[in-house]
């Protein structure tokens, strides 16, 4: 099953307790391919700039992801910048530099047209509808990533995207700030009146909740010896999430929770090194062997 993926394609500088890097690929669209790309084929819709050059786009060499809606824009590459507190579950945004990233206008191929699985990374929600507008017929699962800058600057028009996603992946502050609930039950009540039937709440190293209907389903973060760079964990988790479910083909109670839990094991790996590193290392064995040991970190018996 095709899954496309629309977001942004950086050059990030990080700095952690652990170490620091001036200047390394990375970007939400990024860390989601290389996720989902264990599962299925990626379509990545995204922007860089000529200081892109073949040595930078080898990340994605040797995997499931096809770069023909990778436009190449003159100018700079979208930049990031973020430094991790003690505790690495607070960080300060250093700087976004936009850059090719403020003229885009997302252009799908033809060949991408008919992907049925879509995730929205965290971009201006218009243009996060105009993917949508571009997707032939109906497509089989549509969710969504955004952030405070979008739910407090463009309300409007993030509702209007929201009235056509069937899953939203946020964290516990954004899901408050959206549903003006403190409550994360009722936070998704107020939600799902709002077009989405599934919330997935990230929730850092505390794990991630999901709210489908009135089940409620939560997954605990892995539990690692060595955390070194939490950047992209949320979108390693969107890639696992999604990449599974394209690859299982159905979408049901059990195939969303299962999802829940290839979501957690691709974010844990993410967080492991810095940047990309993990992730361009990774073996399938390793997310199924991981998989297995989840299943035993969280069975009991009654
Ligand atoms: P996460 O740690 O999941 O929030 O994702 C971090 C990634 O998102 C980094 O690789 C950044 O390049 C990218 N990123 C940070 N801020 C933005 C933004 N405002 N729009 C798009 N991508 C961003």
């Amino acid at each position: 099953m095709s899954l496309l993926v629309v977001g942004s394609v950086a050059f990030d500088a990080i700095e952690t307790p652990f170490g620091r890097v001036e200047r390394t690929v990375g970007g939400a669209a990024t860390y989601f391919s290389l996720a989902a790309s264990f599962f299925t084929r990626v379509n990545l819709v995204g922007v860089v700039g000529d200081d892109f050059t073949a040595e930078h786009t080898a990340v994605f060499r040797g995997r499931s992801v096809d770069l023909a809606g990778l436009e190449r824009a003159e100018g700079k590459t979208f930049f990031w910048s973020g430094k991790y507190h003690d505790n690495l579950n607070d960080r300060t945004t250093l700087a976004t530099d936009l850059n090719v990233f403020a003229e885009f206008r997302p252009k799908l191929p033809e060949s991408f047209r008919k992907s049925q699985y879509i995730f929205l990374a965290n971009i201006d929600p218009t243009l996060q509808r105009s993917v949508l507008d571009q997707v032939a017929g109906k497509p089989k699962l549509v969710a969504l990533d955004t952030m405070n800058y979008w739910i407090e600057g463009t309300p409007d028009e993030l509702k209007k995207t929201l009235k056509q996603t069937q899953v939203l992946m946020i964290n516990d502050s954004e899901t408050r700030q959206l549903s003006d609930e403190h409550n994360l039950l009722r936070a998704a009540r107020a939600i799902f009146k709002m077009g989405p039937k599934t919330l997935v709440i990230k929730r850092g190293e505390h794990g991630a909740m999901m709210v489908h209907g009135d089940s409620v389903f939560c997954v605990p973060a892995y539990p690692l010896d060595e955390i070194h760079d939490p950047t992209g964990a949320g979108d390693s988790f969107a890639g696992g999430f999604m990449g599974y479910l394209a690859s299982a083909g159905k979408i049901n109670a059990n195939s969303l929770r299962l999802a829940m839990v290839y979501g957690s094991v691709l974010g844990s790996f993410a967080v492991e090194r810095f940047g990309l590193d993990r992730l361009l290392k990774l073996k399938r064995r390793e997310i199924t062997d991981r998989v297995r040991h989840f299943h035993k970190l969280t069975t009991f018996k009654l």
